[in-house]
């Protein structure tokens, strides 16, 4: 096999989110890239199945919205997010959507997920195991309600720590 890269400027290694990022951004200052991956498609860990017309995503459903580096290069109303709500809708044998969550973070979830007889009673107590939060202490666990707290990462990247610095 013949050694092109010689030919350009720079080589990048891998068409994940990273390397398409990094080849982009050279390539906008006048680079020549070549971007080279070991698969036989570019996206790296992020790629859609379609599986009977039905388009599955193998991961990345969670987009953290205050990275400075992700404004800068996406523009995100052309992306028309949505929140999710924490829960999950599945799609029983029976052909309907049965909808489950934690009701003590949605309360509209509760009738449903109480109701719903996609799951047995087992395995909603499994659910409400998952709802209790054992700690390291000894006879603390804990039960959390109310809306998902910013995690680490958007309280650090956020226009709010901007004012307080
Ligand atoms: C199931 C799942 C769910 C996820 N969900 C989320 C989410 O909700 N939110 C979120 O922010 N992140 C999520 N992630 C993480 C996110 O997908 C990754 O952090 C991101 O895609 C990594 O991109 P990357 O370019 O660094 O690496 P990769 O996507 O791994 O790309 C590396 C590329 O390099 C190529 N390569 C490797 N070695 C060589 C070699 N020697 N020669 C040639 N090519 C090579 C590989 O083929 C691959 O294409 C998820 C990941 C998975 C697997």
């Amino acid at each position: 096999m013949t050694d092109h890269s010689a030919d350009h400027d720079v080589v990048v290694v891998g068409a994940g989110l990273a390397g398409l990022r990094a080849a982009a951004v050279l390539a906008r200052r006048g680079l020549d890239v070549r971007v080279l991956d070991a698969a036989d498609r570019p996206g790296g860990r992020v790629a859609t199945d379609v599986v009977d017309g039905f388009r599955l995503d193998r991961g990345f459903q969670v987009l953290n919205t205050v990275y400075p580096a992700l404004r800068a290069a996406v523009d995100l109303a052309q992306l028309r997010l949505r929140a999710f709500v924490p829960g999950a809708a599945i799609r029983g044998d029976d052909g309907q959507l049965h909808t489950f969550g934690n009701p003590l973070r949605r309360p509209t979830l509760a009738w449903p997920t109480v109701t719903d007889g996609l799951f047995g009673l087992l395995d909603k107590g499994r659910l409400v195991d998952d709802v209790i939060q054992e700690t390291q202490v000894p006879n603390l666990s804990l039960i959390l309600s109310g809306p998902t707290p910013p995690n680490p990462s958007e309280l650090l990247g956020s226009d709010r720590r901007c004012k307080i610095n």
